[in-house]
């Protein structure tokens, strides 16, 4: 399975803004965009002129780098959003919200997406008691999601729990920390998405 390698820091540097790849480290002195907001290599170059397809590149590849997908997988969901009835911009954050990893961590299961994934990938993830090993599942309303398996992984869900306590579980899903579990309520709408992201530019640009 592809990922994205190296330090993601970076990526948040190249895209100006914090994507919260880092669990609660990016809430902390220790976020690198505070120390050294500027694009990251060692010649950084002074601000250019931004063309409009230079500013829809950018929103496209800060979605997939908000979300932890690569670039085939991003295309599948925009043809999927495309033949959805509505807006295709709006369709397809939806579709990036319903991810079993971003759904994970929005319940406050994991301590970041990357250790979201890594959790299901390696089988800890039940959604409806069967176990789940896709982190790119599309959950739906009625799913209910769980942490399986030793007390070791159980532990771990514990931590994160713990770790991210007073974070806001968005409406169309339930949290039940205490049985390491969530329930998808509904669907989510546009508004339930977090992310400060114009998705008309995405749009756009995937529609040439
Ligand atoms: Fe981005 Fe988090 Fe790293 Fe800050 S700590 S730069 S928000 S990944």
């Amino acid at each position: 399975m592809a990922r994205i390698k190296g330090s993601v820091c970076k990526l948040c540097r190249r895209e100006g803004i914090k994507l919260f790849l880092k669990g609660q480290r990016c809430f902390s002195e220790k976020c690198a965009i505070q120390r050294r907001n500027y694009p990251p290599g060692v010649h950084t170059r002074p601000p250019r002129k931004t063309s409009e397809y230079c500013l829809q590149l950018r929103e496209k590849q800060k979605t997939k780098r908000i979300y932890g997908v690569m670039e085939k997988q991003f295309r599948n969901l925009f043809t999927k959003a495309e033949r959805q009835k509505g807006n295709t911009g709006e369709n397809l954050l939806i579709l990036l919200e319903r991810r079993l990893d971003n759904v994970l961590l929005m319940l406050g299961l994991a301590q970041s997406r990357f250790h979201a994934r890594q959790l299901i990938n390696h089988g800890h993830v039940k959604v409806n008691r069967r176990r789940m090993s896709i982190p790119s599942y599309l959950v739906k309303p009625g799913d209910e999601i769980g942490i399986s398996g030793k007390e070791k992984i159980r532990k771990v869900a514990e931590a994160a729990i713990e770790l991210n306590k007073g974070q806001h579980v968005p409406e169309w899903l339930e949290a039940r920390p205490n049985d390491l579990a969530g329930k998808v309520l509904n669907f989510p709408k546009r508004d339930d998405v977090p992310h400060p992201i114009k998705e008309q530019l995405i749009v756009e640009l995937c529609s040439k």
